[in-house]
């Protein structure tokens, strides 16, 4: 075909999932001339994830879409109740993992919001779409990627129209999903198994607040005989429900049960004998337990459920997808700017596939969901630097808010000397240094003397004393290699 009309962008990102959301916000931010495909007609309904972590509301702070994002979340202990059905007064508490209200307020500015993906997925979306250099195309499918000697030459179908065209790119990300074209298009594959278990799940609306009282819990995994093993968890702020169980292969599903049956597997769930519900939709899913061989090949980049597949155990597909989001975001945006060279990107895959394949570990095991607080938030947080509230010309901030887009000198002393920090680098990133009272230095780690250099996603990549040599971090800004 002779291709007569081809735009150009910096950065393709196909599929605008929270994932390829949040790395176009990300890319964005920088003033990166961003163009984002989509195959849906517009904005998914689909309620999917239902909790956004420590760090992943840590990532919609930086966006600016926390209180948005928590204005839409349940208010709930995050832990799950075994206990026979919703209204049993009996049951044990098993730990999900994600901290409490007082274990959040020690680590983060932020905490866990048990809010539904169609909750947020529209904030993005509208966030992005205020973005001066980004362009969101809903209802263009990509079709093929052909590599060219400077570019990725995109080949996009509009859905609608059927008419197709071309763009230039010169980086790709991947955020198109469990059955990544893109993926394939490069020729990546996927390793460990896909069939774990078919789950399915009614999704619906009915009067439970009153029913369950003050806080309840985030799930309830329930053991009456006729519901055993099905999961009941609140979808965001408003009585929404969702009741999921396995789906043995070959059994007739929730979707074929009459009204009335249907009304009676969720009165035996909840223990409501009377209960009016409301029913929404239902869906299916198969737990799959997988990792992309690469996260990168040349110049494209997977993230999210094209890099990973995780069950729903643990609650960390999304979240990880969005910080993967985030990372690569920053570091294309660095190299497009000039602010570092392309090694940065080297560090992407060695960075963020080690997490990856530890919460895919985490999701495929029976008991995945099972955690306590101290093992889950570690790899949540994945050794930023050290949250502490601070007087910062004269408003209460965190450390966290401090950590600018480009390199962060975080000190106790203002010392002429820290400047020059960045021309030991020969890379122009812009660095600002932030001067901490000794407490909060110490909060950090910091001697009074002492600085600690940090990225945009708060991992510190060099630290010294003020007596110390000047300082040299790695060209390619990537973290220390663990001890
Ligand atoms: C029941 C359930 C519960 C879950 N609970 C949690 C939870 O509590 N916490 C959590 O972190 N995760 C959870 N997850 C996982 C989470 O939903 C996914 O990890 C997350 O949606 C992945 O986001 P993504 O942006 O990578 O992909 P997706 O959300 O799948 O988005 C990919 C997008 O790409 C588009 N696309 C695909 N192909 C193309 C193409 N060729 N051209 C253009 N566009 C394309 C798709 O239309 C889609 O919009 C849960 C999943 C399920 C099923």
């Amino acid at each position: 075909m002779l291709v007569t009309d081809v735009a150009q962008t910096q950065l393709l990102i196909v599929g605008a999932g929270p994932c390829g959301l949040v790395a176009a916000t990300t890319a964005a931010r920088y003033g990166i001339d961003v163009l984002v495909t989509e195959q849906r007609g517009g904005g998914s309904s689909l309620s999917r994830a239902l909790v956004v972590s420590t760090r992943g509301m840590e990532l919609m702070r930086r966006i600016g879409l926390e209180d948005a994002v928590r204005a839409g979340a349940a208010d709930v202990e995050p832990t799950a109740l075994v206990t026979s059905t919703l209204t049993s007064t009996e049951g044990s508490v098993i730990p999900l993992g994600f901290p409490s209200d007082t274990e959040a307020a020690e680590a983060s500015p932020c905490r866990p919001a048990w809010a539904p993906q169609s909750h947020y997925e529209p904030l993005l979306v509208s966030h992005l779409q205020a973005a001066p250099s980004a362009t969101l195309q809903f209802g263009t499918r990509l079709i093929d990627l052909e590599e060219r000697s400077d570019c990725y030459r995109a080949t996009l179908l509009d859905v609608t129209s059927g008419s197709q065209n071309f763009v230039d790119a010169r980086f790709v990300i991947g955020a198109d999903g469990a059955h990544s074209t893109v993926r394939n298009k490069v020729g990546v594959s996927m390793e460990g198994p896909d069939d774990l278990a078919d789950y399915e799940r009614v999704e619906f609306v009915a009067p439970l607040d009153a029913v369950i009282g003050a806080r309840g819990h985030a799930l309830y995994v329930l053991e009456h005989p006729d519901v055993a093993g099905a999961v009941l968890a609140r979808r965001g702020r408003e009585d929404r429900w969702g009741l999921s169980r396995e789906r043995p292969r070959g059994a007739a599903g929730m979707e074929d049960l009459s009204h009335d049956d249907l009304v009676t597997l969720v009165r035996t769930a909840t223990g409501v004998q009377n209960l009016e519900l409301t029913v929404e939709r239902f869906s299916r899913f198969r737990f799959a337990a997988q990792i992309a061989d690469h996260y990168r090949r040349g110049n494209v980049f997977l993230i999210g459920d094209a890099a990973h597949r995780m069950t729903p155990r643990g609650g960390t597909g999304m979240n990880t997808g969005i910080q993967d989001g985030f990372d690569i975001a920053w570091k294309l945006a660095w190299v497009l700017r000039s602010w570092a060279g392309l090694q940065l990107l080297d560090t992407y895959e060695a960075e963020r596939r080690p997490i990856g394949l530890h919460n895919i570990g985490r999701s495929a095991e029976p008991g995945g969901a099972r955690r306590s607080t101290n093992e889950a938030l570690s790899w949540d947080l994945d050794g930023r630097v050290a949250h502490a509230w601070l007087d910062h010309n004269r408003t209460r901030m965190s450390t966290i808010d401090l950590i600018s887009d480009g390199l962060t000198l975080f000190t106790a002393e203002d010392h002429s000397q820290w400047p020059s920090v960045a021309d030991t680098t020969g890379w122009a990133t812009p660095l600002e240094v932030v001067v901490l009272d000794i407490g909060t230095a110490a909060a950090l780690g910091l001697p009074p003397t002492g600085a600690a250099l940090v990225r945009p996603d708060g991992h510190e990549i060099a630290r010294w004393t003020a007596a110390d040599a000047p300082p040299k971090p790695g060209p390619a800004w990537s973290r220390p290699a663990e001890t």
